[in-house]
């Protein structure tokens, strides 16, 4: 089955085929004829799948051809990033069309985007509040929609945007084709869905445990303070490229960036705090290999187009399982394979546990490899605590090899902190394999944790 089997039509097939892509994936193979029939969606579907050309081409047929100003498809999306990306898909696919598609997010100035908007469009991809804000101000209007495409509709809800949703629900016409894409399926997902969607065709692909059998998992078990110096280690040891690693706070999130700096491994965060700019700067030195580590918030990381990632890091645990399973469905895609590693500090073990009773398979703990420690003074010993580190420089603090916590067998004894840091001086921290191989803990995977053990 190819894309003209699916009822495509020539230009859009065209533009596919420039992409490289010969075989629909098997959300497309539902989505786009479900789409292309007229009926409302409900599709199961994470980033990674190809959901985006899944609903994006079925959409620009049923547009046809360019009319009026007004927007006929709106897609909401919970990010700016995704917002760009979906839209920078639309454009693409739509090349041979004369369809036009705008997009209007926040953390931007508006005014550019109210022009664009005179300027009119088929479709526009828009953030909900940008868009409420917009449509409040007489840039646009709604009333023409005839398909309206929520993406991402979970996270729009943790999100928050329940409110602008609905708002912006009610000024759209009755008569409409709704689409909703989601992840995961919460009793609030399925909700929205009874009240946004009417006799939805139901389409679900790749479970979250089928994506995650492509991608390589493994674990470490380690100290909290200690996850800096192994996750340098495993980078630097490993001549990773590409490290895409998830912490829990946006503060985390800078805070690693800048300790991986000082490893001498280039690194970026992106968060929700970060300007636009600062993140599609970000997301283009990762891609373009010119940084070796991107580190990212839940939130931030959400939607982003970054096609077979070879490494994902769980620096610190989601404690939603799902979001486990978005986290690494970034890596091993279309084929590829990838890896997941997950820095396991003795509070996240439990965890751990949900993560993998979601899978429904085991992940190993591997052995930690020994790993030296050089710590250089005060900014690194308040590294692991929350707050920013202090700028001066002073007396090396030593590290904790001695008293660790319990999870980490292997590598006491075997970390070396620099000694002396002297007189505050600026000198890179660097982290080096340990050379006291003692015996290694043995490989013990994580297992699930029975039902009910709560
Ligand atoms: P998405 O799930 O929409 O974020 O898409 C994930 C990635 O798959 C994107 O980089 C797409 O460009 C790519 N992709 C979409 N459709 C196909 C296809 N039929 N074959 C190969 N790759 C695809």
């Amino acid at each position: 089955m190819n894309f003209s089997d699916l009822g495509l039509r020539p230009e859009l097939v065209a533009a596919v085929t420039e992409k490289g892509y010969t075989e629909p994936t098997p959300i497309q193979l539902a989505a786009i004829p479900a789409v292309l029939s007229g009926r409302d969606v409900l599709a199961g579907a994470q980033t990674g799948t190809g959901k985006t050309a899944g609903f994006v081409l079925p959409v620009l047929q049923r547009l046809v051809a360019r009319e009026g100003r007004e927007p006929r498809a709106l897609i909401l999306t919970p990010t700016r990033e995704l917002a760009a990306q979906v839209a920078e898909s639309a454009q693409f696919y739509g090349k041979n069309t004369n369809l036009r598609t705008q997009v209007v997010f926040g953390g931007v100035s508006e005014r550019p985007q109210i022009d664009k908007l005179r300027n009119g469009c088929d479709i526009l991809v828009a953030t909900p509040g940008r868009l409420m804000d917009l449509v409040q101000q007489g840039a646009t209007s709604l009333g023409k929609v005839q398909v309206f495409v929520l993406d991402e509709a979970d996270r729009m809800l943790d999100m928050g945007f329940i409110h602008a949703i609905k708002r912006i629900r009610a000024l759209l016409p009755q008569q409409r084709q709704n689409l909703m894409f989601s992840a995961t399926y919460s009793d609030d997902i399925r909700d929205l869905a009874s009240k946004l969607l009417s006799n939805p065709q139901g389409i679900d692909v790749a479970p979250p445990n089928k994506t995650a059998d492509k991608v390589e998992q493994t674990a470490y078990r380690v100290p909290k303070d200690h996850k800096r110096h192994l996750l340098a280690h495993l980078i630097k040891e490993g001549n990773w490229h590409q490290v895409l690693i998830f912490t829990r706070t946006k503060h985390g999130a800078n805070r690693l960036a800048e300790q991986l700096g000082r490893y001498g491994i280039q690194s970026s965060a992106i968060h929700g705090n970060k300007s636009q700019g600062a993140r599609v700067r970000a997301l283009e030195d990762f891609k373009s290999n010119r940084i070796v580590a991107l580190v990212a918030t839940e939130v931030a990381a959400r939607g982003l187009d970054i096609k077979e990632l070879p490494f994902v890091v769980n620096y610190e645990l989601p404690n939603v399982p799902e979001d486990y399973v978005h986290r690494i469905g970034r890596t091993a895609r279309a084929g590829s394979t990838g890896q997941a590693i997950s820095l396991v500090s003795p509070d996240e073990v439990t965890y751990m546990r949900d993560i993998v009773r979601l899978l429904g398979k085991d992940i190993p703990a591997l052995p930690t490899p020994a790993f030296e420690i050089r710590d250089f003074g005060p900014a690194a010993a308040a590294a692991d605590e929350d707050r920013p580190p202090r700028p001066q420089g002073g007396h090396s603090r030593r590290s904790q090899s001695g008293g660790q916590s319990g999870g980490q067998r292997s590598s006491g004894g075997q970390q070396r902190s620099s000694g002396g840091g002297g007189g505050g001086g600026a000198r890179a921290p660097s982290v080096a394999p340990g050379r006291a191989t003692g015996p290694q803990s043995a490989t013990r995977s994580f297992k699930p944790r029975r039902s009910g053990g709560r």
